[in-house]
């Protein structure tokens, strides 16, 4: 029998429904051979053990809105997608409302998760967005949204995690009965994995109630003028002291956020002011950003919050809280017609540029951006591109924690079979 055939019997001798995949199954282009829908964390275990003993690569799913971040997969056998994935009880969440935690099933959409825990006032307090991804799929990537200002990220909120190791070990965090992961913190670990250490089957968050009120203060700053002349210095000093003031404010917004579609025009600032007395907060607020614009009070959150710029040319850039605005002039100061949005007070921002912006323009932008972004102890990191721009560019760019994170992947994934070459040093 040819090695294929005589994996795919031994994957469907775990009872696991397993199917052909199809070109629609591709990660970052690379086509897997088969698609499983394990319903429980010991399915997942079995088809591991399987794909262990006849060397198959796995790549985990979710709802697939960010399979095509990160490196292209080396190679893919098998896509195990956690769709059907059920908790031990056979729910796909168990809720304790008393304790405001609750327990989840990686392929459970967050949105799906939320409305439940909204039955009883309560939420993970994670921002909705427009094309939700599942419980495992936001950990995996770490994301996270406006809201992280307050309550952090989804790593944060997370106290309890179950995943499945490449040789089909469950191992759950707080356990330490799994002698070659004992002593990680595996949600520490799991978080932005990007499926390269094993595959999350369950999560258990800090849940927190829903806020009384909500109220968004929005303000527009003036135009910036020609980027890196002194009006545009200007304008990116006002915006720095608008988020300094905004974040030491007594009115405690839970996020602030940044969304500068043309680097040539004026910036936006929104600021979520949520809980009692919203009102006479997010009143204080437009106050204070009053004297930097015309600032409007809305119940509702602006279109463009918690979504990202844009999907094809999609960059992160991170630095140190201070230094947010000396990143939006390392952008501006190369001229390209790049759009910014995220969370200014965390420095945590995404910049999309222009689908057809070519490849030389795309990899000058990468280097030099990344290179000041260093000098301020920052980087970034290309998300999302077409094939073609992104031949020849290190999508991660260089990381002094890479050692370490080769010695975690040589520990949990000796074969290297788990999503193998999707981050960072090829890990
Ligand atoms: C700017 C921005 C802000 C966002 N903010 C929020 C937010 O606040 N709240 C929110 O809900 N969403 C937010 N999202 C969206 C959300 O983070 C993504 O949709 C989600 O991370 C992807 O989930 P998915 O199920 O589609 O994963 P997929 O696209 O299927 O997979 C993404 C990666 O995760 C891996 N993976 C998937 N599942 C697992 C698993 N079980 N175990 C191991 N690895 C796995 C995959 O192999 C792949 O590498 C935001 C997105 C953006 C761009």
């Amino acid at each position: 029998m040819k090695a294929p055939v005589k994996a795919l019997k031994a994957l469907r001798e775990t009872g696991v429904t397993i199917r052909e995949a199809t070109p629609d199954d591709a990660v970052g282009g690379v086509p897997p051979r088969w698609v499983a829908l394990p319903e429980d964390t010991g399915e997942v275990a079995a088809l591991m053990r399987v794909s262990a003993a006849h060397d198959l690569a796995v790549v985990p799913v979710g709802d697939g809105t960010k399979l095509g971040w990160g490196n292209p997969p080396e190679r893919c056998d098998l896509l195990i997608d956690t769709c059907c994935l059920l908790l031990g009880s056979g729910s796909v969440a168990e809720h304790s409302s008393g304790d405001l935690v609750a327990r989840a099933a990686a392929g459970l959409p967050l949105d799906v998760f939320n409305s439940m825990l909204s039955q009883f006032r309560q939420e993970l307090a994670l921002d909705s967005t427009l094309r939700a991804g599942t419980v495992g799929g936001t950990l995996a990537t770490a994301v996270a949204g406006p809201r992280r200002f307050r309550y952090g990220t989804a790593r944060d909120l997370l106290i309890g995690i179950t995943v499945v190791l490449a040789d089909g070990t469950i191992a759950t965090s707080g356990g330490n009965v799994v002698k070659n992961v004992a002593g990680y913190d595996l949600g520490k670990l799991f978080t932005g994995s990007y499926g390269t250490l094993g595959v999350i089957t369950e999560a258990t968050f800090r849940l927190h109630p829903i806020p009384a009120d909500r109220r968004w203060v929005t303000v527009d700053l003036p135009a910036a003028a020609e980027p890196g002349s002194p009006t545009a210095q200007a304008a990116l000093a006002a915006l720095d002291a608008l988020v300094a003031e905004l974040a030491a404010s007594q009115a405690e917004p839970s996020a602030i956020e940044l969304e500068w579609p043309d680097l040539t025009g004026g910036p936006t600032v929104s600021v979520l002011v949520e809980g009692v007395a919203a009102d006479a907060r997010a009143e204080a607020v437009r106050k204070s950003a009053d004297e930097y614009g015309n600032a409007r009070i809305t119940t509702e959150a602006p279109a463009w919050w918690a979504t990202p710029p844009g999907e094809e040319v999609l960059l992160e850039l991170r630095v140190p809280p201070s230094a947010a605005h000396p990143a939006l002039r390392a952008v501006a100061a190369r001229g390209l017609p790049a759009r910014v949005r995220g969370s200014v007070a965390s420095a945590v921002l995404l910049v999309a540029l222009p689908g057809d912006v070519c490849e030389v323009e795309f990899s000058g932008f990468v280097t030099s951006v990344r290179d000041d972004l260093r000098r301020l102890g920052g980087g970034l990191t290309v998300l999302a591109a077409p094939p073609d721009l992104v031949r020849g560019i290190d999508r991660w760019g260089p990381s002094g924690a890479l050692p370490l994170m080769r010695r975690v992947k040589e520990r949990f994934d000796p074969g290297r079979r788990m999503s193998p070459g999707r981050f960072a040093g090829g890990i």
